[in-house]
């Protein structure tokens, strides 16, 4: 396969840098073709400038979002979302008419998105270092459910161009790391990366098969009766 990471972590030498280097090795050792963009490496510039019409760095990203069967974001959680870097890089690069924008729109139907456009059929996933513990990020813990956290990227980033998105790996207490603890991550890693192409990804409702009433895009009301929030978007 074709294994696209878009990376953001600002030094070589952190633990982010490890496990990128670590996940290309294992993915080029089982045959995959890898191609990563190294977002402060490249001075990537994260600001959508007014008026702006996609250059030769914008349309380079989107070529390697077409040739990707699998595209990887890999950072470090940062107030509780991707780096600045990060979110200018899906700024500039998912534009018009190639994340956005796609198919026939109407009050009838609404577009291709959620689940169609661009990149269906390619998978996305999140490859997240958190400080903080699981606890802090599980279903009642301070933090928030990291599932809800992430939804806006998975959901409104990933899944609206189309990609299908795995379920995330996540790293907590990443500002405790020591050699057993990097160990035991890079095998975690690597048991995710060799199943790629075979993981389920996050059931999400596709936005053009019948669960949505048009033009409110509201969930019909006997579909998850009684469920509001992220979790009603789950088939
Ligand atoms: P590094 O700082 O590079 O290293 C972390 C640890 O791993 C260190 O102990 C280091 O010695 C060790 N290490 C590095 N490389 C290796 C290696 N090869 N082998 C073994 N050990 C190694 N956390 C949250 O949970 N939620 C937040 O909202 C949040 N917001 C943040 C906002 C900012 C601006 C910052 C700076 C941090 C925030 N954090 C947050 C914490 C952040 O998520 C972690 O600091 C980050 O995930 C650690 O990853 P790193 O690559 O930067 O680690």
């Amino acid at each position: 396969m074709n294994v696209f990471i878009v990376y953001a972590h600002p030094s070589a030498n952190s633990l982010n840098g490890a496990l990128k280097d670590y996940a290309v090795q294992r993915l080029q050792a089982a045959g995959h073709s890898v191609q990563v963009s190294d977002l402060y490496a490249m001075e990537w510039k994260p600001a959508l400038e007014a008026g702006e019409v996609a250059g030769h760095a914008v349309l380079a990203e989107q070529e390697k979002l077409l040739w990707a069967d699998v595209v990887i974001f890999q950072f470090p959680l940062w107030w509780f979302s991707m780096p600045a870097i990060m979110k200018g890089w899906v700024e500039r690069v998912f534009t018009h008419g190639f994340a956005y924008g796609i198919g026939e729109h109407s009050e009838l139907r609404w577009g291709d998105r959620y689940g169609e456009g661009t990149l269906a059929g390619k998978r996305a996933m999140l490859m997240v270092t958190a400080g903080g513990w699981e606890s802090h990020y599980g279903p009642r813990g301070i933090n928030g459910a990291v599932a809800d956290l992430l939804f806006p990227i998975h959901h409104g980033i990933l899944y609206y161009p189309g990609m299908d998105v795995l379920p995330p790996f996540l790293l907590y207490r990443s500002d405790r790391m020591d050699d057993a603890r990097f160990a035991a991550a890079c095998a975690a890693l690597g048991k995710r990366l060799d199943a790629l192409a075979t993981t389920v990804p996050i059931p999400f409702r596709r936005q053009n098969y019948g669960d949505y009433d048009i033009p409110a895009m509201t969930l019909k009301v006997d579909i998850a009766p009684g469920v509001v929030g992220f979790g009603a978007h789950l088939a």
